[in-house]
């Protein structure tokens, strides 16, 4: 039997953000590295994945998706002394900014939240996490196959500019900039929270479908953006699509989102390549998310995108219930286990 290859490298665990601010309360930080290691040791039980540590990702991949200033501000970072985090607190007006990314007083500039820490190791863990999505998506442009990579910092909510939510590069975009020039991508984020940050980057691209489902903005970070109302722009206007779905739903309801709205507008996009920001914050047990999805259902709704018989790259997004997150994540692979080259 061929296997279902799972990228991740053990670098990717070095960073601890130790906690965050929320609403003016310091919190124990959710993105710890007990996610990942729960997820890399169920899918090392499973016999039909083969976990693959990926190569470095070239400087280039990542400037695809990210500006310069953004990545010199991660260097900055990595001078700072061990065990000390910086958390902007200053948040600058842009029009009147004289950034500099070589400041570290400057972060708040390129950051939109007081949740996402840098310290000696950011650069390293993100960059390692964008390494296996950039390694996942190779490998899927060579085979036609399915992939996942377990990208742990998470990347969803980073933009071409700017970091926050957790997230320092885009994985899913970097993977997806790997596809676009072979053929048109369908962009599916399954997270909880709306993915600003891919579809800021691909508001104006007419080969790369962006469609998130996801809790409402109103009452769920990211706040400002994820409306339905937001369809793209220039050339990319119709190639953005948002829905939201109330607080508490089940997977009845989500499966008939699916079904009605989302799988018949990727199909109506005709794309060659998809990509899957996959969040398991929908969990019913999640801190953070607050829809009620149960572990069984992850693998009906993968089942709902692997019908599409695409060449497929599953990104890691968020899911903080670390308890039973390897069981999610497991559960949606088995969705694609008829798809394995
Ligand atoms: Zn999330």
């Amino acid at each position: 039997m061929e296997k279902l290859y799972a990228y991740f490298h053990v670098n990717q665990l070095d960073f601890h953000p130790k906690y965050e601010w929320a609403l003016g309360n310091r919190i124990k930080h959710p993105e710890t590295t007990k996610r990942a290691e729960n997820i890399f040791k169920k899918l090392k039980a499973e016999k039909w994945i083969e976990l693959k540590e990926p190569d470095n990702i070239p400087l280039k991949a990542i400037r695809d998706s990210h500006n310069y200033q953004l990545i010199t501000l991660y260097n900055t970072a990595m001078a700072l002394p061990e065990g000390e985090t910086f958390y902007p607190s200053v948040f600058p007006q842009r029009k009147d900014s004289k950034p500099d990314p070589t400041n570290i007083y400057h972060a708040g500039f390129y950051c939109f939240d007081s949740g996402t820490p840098l310290n000696n190791k950011t650069w390293q863990a993100a960059a390692w996490s964008a390494a296996s999505s950039f390694h996942a998506a190779k490998e899927v442009l060579k085979k036609g196959s399915v992939t996942y990579a377990l990208s742990r910092p998470p990347g969803h909510h980073a933009a071409r500019d700017t970091y926050g939510g957790y997230c320092y590069f885009n994985n899913a975009a970097i993977a997806a900039k790997v596809l676009r020039p072979k053929g048109r991508v369908a962009l599916v984020d399954v997270d909880f929270h709306h993915g600003n940050g891919t579809q800021g980057l691909f508001y104006r691209d007419d080969q790369v479908f962006v469609t998130s489902i996801h809790g409402d903005p109103r009452e769920y970070f990211p706040y400002f953006c994820g409306f339905p109302s937001e369809q793209g722009s220039g050339d990319g206007l119709g190639y953005n699509l948002n829905v939201i779905l109330p607080t508490g739903t089940k997977w009845r309801n989500y499966k008939k989102t699916l079904k009605e709205t989302v799988i018949p507008a990727i199909k109506r996009f005709e794309p060659d390549y998809l990509v899957l920001s996959a969040g398991f914050d929908t969990y019913h047990k999640d801190p953070i998310g607050r829809f009620a999805l149960e572990t069984k259902d992850y693998e009906l709704m993968a089942k709902e995108f692997s019908a599409l018989g695409l060449p497929t790259v599953i990104c890691q997004e968020g899911g903080y219930y670390t308890p039973d997150l390897g069981a999610n994540v497991v559960s949606f692979l088995k969705g694609f286990k008829g798809r394995i080259k």
